[in-house]
């Protein structure tokens, strides 16, 4: 019976890869891939969810588009880190382009800072920012300032007037999508070794910053910086024209500025001489397009508000001349922290719709991936390992037909790890170099 069924498979498998009139790209025979598509879908994996009688929200969405995708590539699971490793958006793209972060991350800060347009050098110090909401009594009551729009004004009102001269440090302030935004320090005799002004919660004044891990001379000399940072900007937006207009139209004024996650710019080896390959990143998160950035990617600049449709088109101009690109599909990621379980299915069905015409493309080996799992029932990152399918022309066709998390672990490329996926990608291309005689 397992024998029969088997053969069946390997009979539809053949009809599946020899249909010319399949939705996806014929495989070319003979042909070689000389382009690679590594498409992640922030916080793709997921548990059993009970309202999906015991299905993943990836199990459950209609996704025909991957599920032709998985039939006519190999597929198999991965661990963006190790196993048991619950991975950043971070640490995890760091390893799935293969420069491993154990080694690598510094802290999430100098890569918002990157993607927030900061140009960043190796020494600076980098922290993740956000405006808030602070009451008479000095107490956070928004954490997001009103879901502000557009900080432009008041983050130039920063970049232009915080002075810190007398510490011998220059500041690079920059505004990101809504409430977010990014700070460096450039100077002498700095540390990343610092805490966060961020009470998290609301009711309570932001913290002091103070040195955190190591009571060095240096970290102490960052935190004093950044509490003076702290008491310029407070002043600078408490009675800033822009709050004034924002707090007679009855909206929270943005009137503190909390940062965070501070790290120090690292030296990444450019993409480029690693690989020999040119790319590009296309992403909506600052984070993302900031450790592209960081690695050498080109970063095609994306609003939050640009369509999937818009992103997809893009890419594809972006393939037309670059041999590598990173593409990273955001909302997933946020459905999974918020639980909202169908939301989560229903955009996998959206962006099944909308792939469509990534998979037209010739001589493309395509990778589709997430960074990490982020369960609808934990709503935060897990370890469970993400599915992943490799497609192109020389990659093995296996028997797995449908694109999840239980389907692709019957994968032929079985279980491997984020720092595996480019070596097979490289080789898949034929751009790798034999190991011996
Ligand atoms: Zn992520
Ligand atoms: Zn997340």
């Amino acid at each position: 019976m397992v024998q029969i069924h088997s053969s069946l498979l390997f009979i539809c498998k053949f009809f599946q890869k020899h249909n010319t009139l399949s939705l996806i790209h014929p495989i070319y025979q003979g042909m070689t891939a000389s382009k690679i598509l590594l498409l992640i879908i922030d916080g793709l994996g997921d548990r059993p969810c009970d309202c999906l009688g015991g299905k993943t929200p990836l199990q459950a969405a209609q996704i025909p588009n991957l599920d032709e995708l998985a039939k006519t590539g190999t597929c198999g699971i991965m661990d963006p880190i190790a196993p048991g490793i619950r991975a950043g958006s971070d640490t995890s793209h760091l390893s799935l382009l293969g420069y491993p972060p154990q080694q690598y991350y510094t802290g999430r800060g100098p890569f918002e800072a990157i993607g927030c347009g900061i140009q960043m050098e190796s020494g600076m110090i980098g922290f993740r920012a956000n405006y808030a909401t602070i009451d008479e009594a000095g107490n956070v009551i928004d954490r997001r300032a009103g879901r502000i729009s557009d900080t432009t004004e008041i983050s130039a009102a920063i970049s232009d007037n915080v002075d810190l001269s007398k510490y011998g440090v220059t500041i690079q302030f920059k505004r990101g999508i809504g409430h977010r935004a990014a700070l460096a320090l450039r100077g002498e005799g700095l540390s990343a070794a610092v805490s966060s002004n961020d009470p998290n919660t609301t009711g309570l004044p932001p913290k002091v910053i103070y040195p955190e891990s190591e009571d060095t001379p240096s970290a102490k000399f960052t935190a004093e910086i950044c509490n003076e940072f702290c008491r310029q900007t407070t002043k600078i937006l408490k009675d800033h024209p822009f709050n004034l207009a924002r707090k007679a139209a009855g909206l929270n004024p943005a009137n503190i500025v909390l940062i965070r996650g501070s790290g120090v710019m690292g030296v990444y080896e450019p993409f480029e001489e690693r690989y020999e390959l040119s790319g590009s990143v296309v992403a909506t998160a600052a984070l993302i397009a900031g450790i592209g950035s960081s690695v050498g990617l080109r970063h095609v600049p994306v609003r939050l508000d640009t369509s999937l449709a818009e992103q997809v088109a893009l890419v594809r101009q972006e393939l037309a001349t670059r041999d590598f690109v990173l593409f990273n599909i955001k909302n997933i990621d946020e459905y999974g922290h918020d639980g909202n379980i169908m939301e989560k299915k229903e955009f996998l069905e959206k962006i099944d719709k909308e792939l469509l015409p990534l998979m037209e493309i010739p001589e493309l080996m395509i990778a589709v991936c997430g960074d990490h799992s982020t369960p609808c029932t934990l709503k935060e990152h897990s370890a469970d390992p993400v599915p992943l399918i490799i497609h192109g022309d020389g990659a093995r066709i296996d028997y797995v037909s449908s694109y999840d998390e239980i389907s692709c672990a019957t994968g032929a490329l079985c279980r491997i790890r984020g720092g595996d996926l480019m070596p097979i990608l490289l080789d898949l291309i034929n751009k790798t170099h034999k190991y011996g005689t």
